[in-house]
């Protein structure tokens, strides 16, 4: 990153480093503070003085041109990883508050919610969780939902865009296609939330294919936190994106 030798000159006068940076200088580091190169790091965290640097840094990586509006918990883990300033956590979180994209259009609800706990799967693609994201932008091609199947042993996700008419029919036909193509008839499949899904159709299909299909209970629609947490996250960068 250009710029940043400026820091070099804040550390002396800055009102949280200047004591460390000291200490350092005289060859009696405290807390893990270390100077590499003119600059100062805790651990290996370079450290930020008070300055315009400290929201730059957070801007960038929130909602820089390579990031997506990731939630708080992320935004802090990539800042964390390279950067340290007191308060840091507490910058992050009010920045966020006041992101305007974010309020704009991402939901009141957050990533935190309890999830009744299904059987644990013991091995990769054999019991998957399938769940659409509804209301995104038109694509050119006409897509406007993306059906989201998780693995819910590795938790690797595939996104396959769709139409929010689709019904059972075309949704089977994508998801031969698209899954079942690389991965194989499934042993087990979740899904909570689309009507489609619970349709008498598509029950009998997949009894044919000896699948156990495993409809989470209209009144416990939590049940599966697996693909709501992913579509949420994703339904969310989609959003701030476009
Ligand atoms: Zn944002």
């Amino acid at each position: 990153m250009t710029g940043l030798q400026c820091l070099q000159d804040l550390y002396a006068e800055d009102s949280d480093f200047k004591t460390p940076w000291q200490s350092c200088l005289n060859g009696h580091p405290v807390d893990d503070y270390n100077i590499r190169h003119g600059f100062l790091f805790k651990g290996n965290a370079l450290c930020v003085p008070d300055s315009s640097w400290r929201s730059h840094l957070i801007k960038e990586t929130h909602s820089g041109g390579l990031a997506a509006h990731a939630g708080r918990d992320k935004t802090l883990q990539q800042i964390q990883s390279r950067f340290y300033w007191p308060h840091l956590r507490r910058d992050v979180t009010r920045f966020i508050e006041r992101c305007h994209i974010c309020q704009t259009y991402k939901g009141i609800a957050k990533n935190t919610g309890l999830y009744s706990p299904l059987p644990i799967p013991d091995s990769i693609w054999e019991d998957l969780s399938l769940d659409f994201v509804l209301g995104l932008p038109r694509t050119k091609h006409g897509s406007d939902a993306i059906m989201v199947v998780v693995d819910r042993f590795s938790k690797m996700a595939h996104f396959v865009p769709c139409k929010k008419t689709f019904d059972a029919l075309n949704i089977s036909r994508i998801f031969f296609k698209e899954i079942v193509r690389l991965h194989g008839i499934p042993r087990s499949l979740t899904s909570d939330r689309d009507v489609k899904f619970i349709s008498h159709f598509w029950r009998e299909l997949w009894k044919r294919f000896k699948t156990d299909i495993r409809l989470s209970s209209a009144y416990h629609p939590q049940t599966d936190g697996q693909t709501e947490v992913v579509n949420r996250t994703l339904g969310n960068m989609l959003r701030c994106l476009v």
